[in-house]
């Protein structure tokens, strides 16, 4: 893995994931490096999470476990 020269234009740390209707690649913020998002596509009251959307529209939770 290359280590970037420049800063980065956002100091967000971010990833990917795929659409779990679609799997389409689609970045989410990423609260701490250490976590490890799970996709979900139904909601549920626990945890850090966040909603994404991907480019066809589809909606989804990303949990932080
Ligand atoms: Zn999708």
């Amino acid at each position: 893995m290359e280590r970037a020269t420049t800063a980065p234009p956002d100091r967000t740390a971010g990833t990917t994931v795929a659409c779990p209707h679609c799997e389409r690649a689609v970045a989410v913020p990423v609260p701490d490096e250490d976590a490890d998002p799970t996709v979900s596509t139904r909601v549920a009251a626990f945890g850090d999470h966040t909603v994404a959307h991907c480019s066809a529209g589809h909606r989804f939770w990303v949990y932080y476990c």
